[in-house]
Parts: C-alpha cells; structure tokens; sequence
C-alpha cells in the first residue's frame, strides 16, 4: 500500500478446539482465506492462519490456531493454549455427541488458558439443517449458563463465520483498552 503504514496494533492468539470434523480448519480457511474444502484433509501439525483487520482504527492481527488432529481428549498440548486471549468452541449441530463433548472442551480451556480468555461456542454447519441434531435453545442455555459468547455457523455458505471472529476480537480490544 503506497505511503501507507502498515504498523501492526495488536496481536491476538485465537485456538480452536472441539471434536474432530466440526469443521474447524474450513472455519479459519473461511475467516483466513475465504476458502471451503469438502474433502478437507484431516489438520497435520500445529499450525496457525493470520489475518489483519482493522478494530476502532487500530490493526489488529489475529494469530488463529488450529488444532494438529489432537481433538482425542486431553491431547492437545498446555502450548497450544498458552497465551490465547480468544477461543472458539466447535461443535457440528448434526452430531450430538460433539455437543455432549464441549464442556469437556471447556473443563480443559479453563485449565491450561489464561483466566480471562473470551470464549464462543460455535455450532457450525447450519447448511444441514434437515440433520440437525442440537438444537438452538439448547446450546444458547448452555451458553448463557457458562457465560459464553454463542453463534452458529455455515463455514459452507459463509454464515456468520466472519461474525464470530468480530465478535470475539472486538471482546479481546474492549478489555485490552
Ligand atoms: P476439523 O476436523 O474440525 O478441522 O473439521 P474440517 O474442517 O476438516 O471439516 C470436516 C468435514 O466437515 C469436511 O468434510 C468439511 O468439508 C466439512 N465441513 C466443515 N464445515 C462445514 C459446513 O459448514 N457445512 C458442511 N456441510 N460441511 C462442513
Ligand atoms: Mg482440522
């Protein structure tokens, strides 16, 4: 960008967890790259995806991480953890057992991560709501319980991932500043 700055303001670590195939890696290469894959191959090695944007003025790059197919329980390393301020909790709402499984993924968030890390429970794969097998009210009540943030998503159709992204980032700014 001529004569631009392109001066970094912040730099916030975001993970992703929950069960394997939720749709966790086409939900960063949505947000990072606006891609989907059906055949996505299953995450090899701890990787993260960035993307810049701007917050009340300010360039914020989010450091997204993804987890290395580590979703069996208790696999995923204290690392990958550390220094996270965002997480986004990933169910898929047409498998039940993946819902079953969050507060699991909870119990470990609120072990390895920092206190005051923001947390959105994301029920993804809105597409195939003739399969749905969890319903809106029942995640939202355990969201509400847990004072967690709460969205579902089509990482397919491209709904509402970019809000779950914003909202958690905006939460991040708002405490930092
Ligand atoms: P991960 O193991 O949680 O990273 O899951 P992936 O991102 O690899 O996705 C697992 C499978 O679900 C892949 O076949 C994806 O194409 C598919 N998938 C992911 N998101 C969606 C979605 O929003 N809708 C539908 N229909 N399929 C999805
Ligand atoms: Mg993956």
């Amino acid at each position: 960008m001529a004569g631009g700055s392109d001066k970094i303001d912040y730099v916030f670590k975001v993970v992703l967890i929950g069960d394997s195939a939720v749709g966790k890696s086409q939900i960063l290469a949505r947000f990072a790259r606006n891609e989907f894959s059906l055949d996505s191959k299953a995450t090899i090695g701890v990787e993260f995806q960035t993307r810049t944007l701007v917050i009340q003025h300010k360039s914020v790059k989010a450091q997204i991480w993804d987890t290395a197919g580590q979703e069996r329980y208790r696999a995923v390393t204290s690392a990958y953890y550390r220094g996270a301020v965002g997480a986004l909790m990933v169910y898929d709402i047409t498998r039940r057992q993946s819902f079953d499984h969050i507060s699991r993924w909870l119990e470990e968030l609120r072990s390895h991560a920092d206190r005051n890390i923001v947390i959105m429970l994301v029920g993804n794969k809105t597409d195939l709501e003739d399969q749905r097998a969890v319903t809106t009210e029942d995640a939202r009540e355990f969201a509400q319980k847990e004072n967690l943030f709460f969205l579902e998503t089509s990482a397919l159709e491209a709904t509402n991932v970019e809000n779950a992204f914003q909202m958690v980032l905006t939460e991040i700014f708002n405490i930092v500043n």
